[in-house]
């Protein structure tokens, strides 16, 4: 078994005067693993995420996390970049305010945008690159400091269907890698058996875990994946068990 980056134990959240929002649940993640959350607005997916991520603390249970400088690295829906920087330095930021040497920062940032295929569009301002350049931007940002938990809340949730496939491919590529455990949120069924080793579902409020469906096939998807019989029915088995627990993902 490779090594433990996270996990939640027995983990629940409460929010005053709303009450549970999550769990209990438990969840490991180990080096090089993509999983991905499914369920419902509201089920506690975020929260999920903010709690692996240290921006909140559960109210009981326990979160064992990668804690070192720049070891964990987070992806919002939006492309959060600074409109006045270049796509160079908005990726050498994490390095620039780490202390890290500005020469030594922009070589690791040129190095994080040519992976993302924008080794051209370096001086780039964010007004200047279309939604899924500035998604790549966001991504670059994240795997500069060579994170080993990489989280992505929606990423590709405000971009088109053709720009969200292509991302996907680079998202499994980086992923190949750099190693790192990937938690990525996501509504559509697809897109979690399509990139997750392993989907876990989730119930609404409070959020628990419904299930897990394993997704058997190598990490860089097979030409015409989406087509295969096995693909079909892992996204069945996961629609199966989004119904069984009281909803469908919206
Ligand atoms: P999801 O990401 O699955 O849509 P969230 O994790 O955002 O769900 O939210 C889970 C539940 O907790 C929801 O009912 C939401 O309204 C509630 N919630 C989330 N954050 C807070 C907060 N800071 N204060 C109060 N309630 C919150």
């Amino acid at each position: 078994m490779s090594q433990t980056i996270a996990a939640l134990s027995a983990v629940e959240v409460d929010y005053p005067r709303r009450g549970r929002a999550l769990g209990p649940v438990d969840l490991t993640l180990r080096a090089g693993e993509i999983v991905a959350l499914v369920g419902p607005s509201g089920c506690g997916k975020s929260t999920a995420l903010r709690l692996l991520a240290g921006l909140e603390q559960p109210s009981r249970g326990e979160v064992t996390r990668a804690t070192g400088k720049g070891e964990t690295a987070v992806v919002f829906q939006a492309a959060t970049l600074a409109p006045w920087l270049s796509a160079l330095d908005n990726v050498a930021l994490p390095l620039d305010l780490a202390g890290e040497k500005r020469p030594e920062a922009r070589i690791a940032a040129a190095d994080a945008l040519t992976r993302v295929g924008l080794g051209d569009a370096l001086n780039a301002r964010p007004a200047q690159l279309s939604g899924g350049m500035a998604m790549r931007v966001s991504l670059a940002r994240a795997l500069v400091t060579r994170p080993r938990l990489l989280l992505l809340d929606e990423p590709f949730a405000a971009l088109d269907e053709i720009t969200r496939r292509v991302l996907a491919d680079d998202v499994l590529a980086l992923a190949a890698d750099l190693t790192p455990a990937v938690v990525f949120v996501t509504h559509n069924v697809e897109e979690a058996v399509y990139m997750a080793a392993r989907v876990v579902v989730m119930t609404p409020g409070p959020g628990l875990i419904a299930g897990e469906v394993i997704i058997d096939a190598p990490l860089v998807r097979p030409p015409g994946f989406r087509t295969t019989e096995a693909f079909r029915q892992a996204a069945e088995t996961v629609s199966g068990l989004l119904a069984r627990a009281g909803t469908r993902a919206a």
